[in-house]
């Protein structure tokens, strides 16, 4: 290759050929970086409850689905009745501008033999697990009905569920039955409950979405002032019973969790 140092152009135009490939070598070189980097880049960084909201209330996507998992803990089943997908999927359906459809399905049963599950967890358990990604005209939540929560201290037996990334959420069922009295069944808090993660993931209240008007709980940040907004903090623990039970029902989102909905794009 060095054959040609007898000509001084041809050695200058040589020289001038590495140049262009080592160029060429780095460009190249960059591109497969970024690509690696990209690929590579924990997604939950930026993934944040609240910051896909806009996918999820606006019509930018025509559609959304969520999927819904549970876990199958040696022989005891969590997975959801169907009425509180129904439920869900209503409650979706009359907040979210989506004219191809809100679909609120049964994905996959995951067999465990955790009793517990941290935010950690939950991630690894979706990255196997998760089927329904946003793409095309279609936004995607998924929704896992695991056992119980291991986080949160003492009070972690009591969180009966979190949304802990920007399109993924969590109920915990256990706490639920064990809270559950024959006024406020299972199935009444575990529908409340979804709707709240889903408000969360909505970016609700003042976690990404902002406020028209005031209505955080100064007490209980990213939750509604209002104990009959499903926004209302006790909606995320086995509280929720004794809140019911004292004659709140807080199954819907309030005109002021509508508001900041509309806001950006929702109805
Ligand atoms: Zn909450």
């Amino acid at each position: 290759m060095k054959g040609d140092a007898s000509s001084p152009q041809g050695g200058v135009g040589l020289a001038n050929g590495n140049r262009r490939l080592v160029l060429g070598a780095l460009v190249v070189v960059a591109v497969v970086a970024a690509v690696l980097v990209v690929r590579i880049a924990p997604p939950r960084l930026s993934d944040t409850p609240g910051s896909n909201a806009r996918d999820f209330v606006s019509g930018a996507y025509p559609k959304l689905v969520v999927e819904v998992d549970w876990v199958d803990e040696g022989g005891t089943s969590y997975k959801p009745p169907p009425a509180v997908l129904a439920f869900l999927e209503q409650r979706i359906g009359e907040r979210a501008t989506k004219p191809g459809g809100v679909s609120v399905t049964f994905g996959n049963a995951i067999a465990t033999t955790k009793s517990s599950f941290s935010a950690d967890d939950l991630r690894a358990l979706e990255g196997t697990h998760r089927s329904a990604r946003t793409g095309g005209d279609t936004a995607a939540i998924w929704i896992v009905f695991a056992n119980r929560y291991s986080e949160g201290g003492a009070g972690g037996s009591t969180v009966i569920g979190v949304a802990y990334a920007g399109s993924s959420a969590a109920i915990f069922v256990a706490p639920i039955r064990d809270a559950a009295t024959f006024l406020v069944p299972a199935e009444t808090i575990e529908r409340i409950a979804a709707v709240h993660e889903v408000g969360h993931l909505f970016g609700l209240v003042n976690t990404g979405t902002p406020m028209v008007a005031p209505h955080e709980d100064a007490a209980h940040p990213g939750h509604s002032s209002n104990p009959d907004s499903v926004m209302y903090w006790q909606a995320e623990g086995t509280d929720l019973v004794s809140l019911i039970a004292g004659g709140r029902n807080p199954d819907n989102f309030d005109t002021a969790d509508s508001a900041d909905l509309r806001a950006i794009g929702g109805k």
